[in-house]
Formats: structure tokens, C-alpha cells, sequence
């Protein structure tokens, strides 16, 4: 077992590497979140010693007791960051530490202790660069990382877990759309909320995502690909898009406006939806964070205001939104077709990602 003193994490990696032609076709075509590497970080806490050392170790299952309280009273948090192949052979992670500051944020919501910042990035980093030959390398494509915590007390008492675990892998993403972006049909909601005031919205936690799938289910059922997510109080503010952010451009006058839902706490306070705003800003777009109505997205695109909408997340980073239905009615945004706007910032974004652009924000964290 190597130990490196300086570190939080000790390696104990895999004795039986899969060979090169297996690796290479499983990372060919591999979708989003269905092949994953040959390694995983796990830190375990206790409410007595704090974080532990964390161990790189084979991928492979969790034991968990079923009394373990995250099985019954729903104590789990995740997040998402991605990390890509660099023109020198080098692998960066883009604003992983923004990653680690919304994590603390959701844990301390659920009552859960905040993993330190360093931990959560060391984890990352030291299973990228045991893991480096699974980081694809054309653009668009990326290695996804997916750091999770649970409450692993083995008791049915409703209180905060005293133990937790939290666990780090990684997934080859392949560019989310292949063929080019295809613009989505959304649903939007009016039967359920995603989040109310003082609940879980802004938290990465996995009973946000339990609760929305009956709502994704019905808009595929009304022939949607995604859901739209109103507020919960007046049911007529856009709050999100399944679970990205949501875009509005508007195009008065020979001036463009990116417009996005402004943070009420119900938001999930998305990382690419925060660079967005400031590179929209940086290509001479104006970038407002604001209240957004229905109506208003009806209107604008009926008077030819709103020229685009789409959507942002790490996984898929834009997808641009076609076509929009409701109880109420069926618009067409910008002919159903991707917009510029969409493509100029889906490229500017990606070109920073992978070192083809210069990172003027720091956003690149270098991991190897
Ligand atoms: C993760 C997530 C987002 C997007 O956040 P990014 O940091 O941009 O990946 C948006 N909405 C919801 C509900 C999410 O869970």
C-alpha cells in the first residue's frame, strides 16, 4: 500500500488492470453514466474522529447493513464535474473547488458534515491519475466524475446520521449528442413542483431527483423529451429544465440578451449556468439574472423578442430548446432549430475546457 504522507488519501489500486482493447472498446460509444473506471475513492466519517484517511481502492459494490439510515431517511448528496484531455497530454478538471463549495452547502442542508475542500479535490485528482488512460480525448468528450455522500449509521432513529461515507468514481462521457446538438421538447410542468421555499432546491440531493421523476415520466408521456420546472408558490415563474438551468436570448434592437431565472434558493445554483452569465458578458452579450414568467416566454417568442432558449448543465453543458408544450399551448422556439447564441457560448466553453482557449477566469484546476 503506498502512503504518502502529505496526502489524504492512500492507494490501494486494482492488481488486475483490464487490458488496453478491452478498455478501448468499452470507451467507445460510451454514452453518459454506463461505463465507468477501474478505481474509486471512498472516505469514511465519524462524528468522533472526523474524516478519515480515504483509499483509492477497485471499483466495485458498497456493503451497506439495511438498517444504514440513507436507506430509509434519504441523507445523500452528489455532484458532478468533469474532467478533459488537454493539447499537451495533460488532464484538467474545470472549477472542481466550485464543485466542492456547493457540496459543503447541499450536506449542510441535509445536516450532513461538509467534506473539506481538499479532500473532495484530492479525491478527484488522485483517481484521474491512476485512472488517466480512461480520460477520452476527443473534444466534447470527457471523464465525469461523480462524488456522493451517504449517512451509514446502522439505526432507524430519525436524527442525522452520526457516520457517512463518501465516495468518488468516474464515468468516460462521449460528447452528449452525438450528430450535433439537437434541440429538445419540453413539458412544462403544472401538476408537480421540483422544489419549494425552505426546501432542498438548491442542494444536490438525491430526493430532489426522486421526486421529479414522476413529472419527467409524464412529459415523455406528452411526447416531451424534458420537463420544465415552475415556482411552487405561483406555479407561473421558469425556474429550471429537468436538471439543468435554464436560457433565455433575446434580440431587441441588434442588442443580445442571455437572460437566465435569478437564484430564489429554489434554483439549483448551477456551476455552468454561473460561467455562462460571465462569458456571455466577456462576447459582448448583455446577462441578466431575473424573474421569467410563462407568459413572458409565450409573448416574447410571439413577437419575435426571444430569439432562443436552451438549457445548461455539466453533462450536457447546452441543449438548446425547440419546441415547447403545455395544458395551455405549443410554440416553436427559433424555428426548432439550435440558435447562434447557443453554439457561440457551447464553443467558447468547450475551447476553455480543452486548453484551446486561454483560461483568463482560472477555471482549470491541473490534475496531470
Ligand atoms: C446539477 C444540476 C444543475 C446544473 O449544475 P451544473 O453545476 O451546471 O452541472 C442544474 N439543475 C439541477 C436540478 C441540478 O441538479
Amino acid at each position: 500500500m503506498a502512503l504518502d504522507l502529505l496526502s489524504h488519501i492512500d492507494a490501494r489500486p486494482s492488481e488486475h488492470r483490464i487490458s488496453e482493447v478491452e478498455r478501448l472498446a468499452r470507451m467507445t460509444n460510451p454514452g453518459f453514466g454506463k461505463v465507468f473506471t477501474e478505481h474509486m475513492v471512498t472516505v469514511r466519517y465519524t462524528e468522533a474522529g472526523g474524516w478519515e484517511r480515504g483509499l483509492l481502492q477497485p471499483y466495485g459494490p458498497l456493503m451497506l447493513d439495511p438498517a444504514s439510515s440513507v436507506l430509509h431517511y434519504g441523507q445523500a448528496i452528489f455532484e458532478g464535474f468533469k474532467a478533459y484531455s488537454q493539447p499537451d497530454g495533460g488532464v484538467n478538471t474545470f472549477r472542481p473547488f466550485a464543485n466542492a463549495e456547493r457540496f459543503a452547502r447541499s450536506a449542510e442542508r441535509l445536516a450532513m458534515p461538509p467534506v473539506p475542500e481538499d479532500i473532495f479535490v484530492e479525491a478527484a485528482d488522485a483517481l484521474i491519475r491512476e485512472d488517466k488512460a480512461w480520460v477520452p480525448t476527443a473534444i466534447g468528450e470527457s471523464l465525469y466524475l461523480r462524488p456522493l455522500m451517504i449517512a451509514t449509521d446502522i439505526a432507524l432513529g430519525v436524527r442525522p446520521s452520526h457516520e457517512y461515507l463518501f465516495v468518488l468514481f468516474a464515468s468516460p462521457a462521449g460528447a452528449y449528442f452525438s450528430g450535433g446538438v439537437k434541440p429538445v421538447t419540453v413539458w412544462i410542468s403544472e401538476d408537480y413542483v421540483r422544489a419549494a421555499p425552505g426546501g432542498t432546491g438548491f442542494a444536490k440531493c438525491a430526493g430532489n431527483y426522486a421526486a421529479s421523476l414522476v413529472a419527467q415520466r409524464q412529459a415523455k408521456s406528452e411526447g416531451c423529451d424534458q420537463v420544465v420546472w415552475l415556482d411552487a408558490v405561483d406555479r407561473t415563474n421558469v425556474e429550471e429544465m429537468g436538471g439543468m438551468n435554464i436560457f433565455f436570448v433575446y434580440t431587441e434592437g441588434g442588442r443580445t440578451v442571455v437572460v437566465t431565472p435569478e437564484l430564489t434558493g429554489t434554483l439549483l445554483p448551477g456551476i455552468t449556468r454561473r460561467s455562462i452569465l460571465e462569458l456571455a458578458a466577456e462576447l459582448g452579450f448583455g446577462a441578466e439574472e431575473r424573474k421569467i414568467t410563462v407568459a413572458e416566454w409565450d409573448a416574447a417568442l410571439k413577437d419575435g423578442r426571444m430569439t432562443e432558449a436552451f438549457a445548461c448543465g455539466t453533462a450536457a453543458v447546452i441543449t438548446p430548446i425547440g419546441r415547447v408544450k403545455s395544458r395551455h399551448g405549443d410554440w416553436i422556439v427559433n424555428g426548432g432549430e439550435t440558435g447562434p447564441v447557443a453554439v457561440k457560448l457551447r464553443e467558447t466553453l468547450l475551447a476553455i475546457q480543452h486548453g484551446l482557449a486561454p483560461d483568463t477566469h482560472g477555471w482549470m484546476h491541473k490534475v496531470c
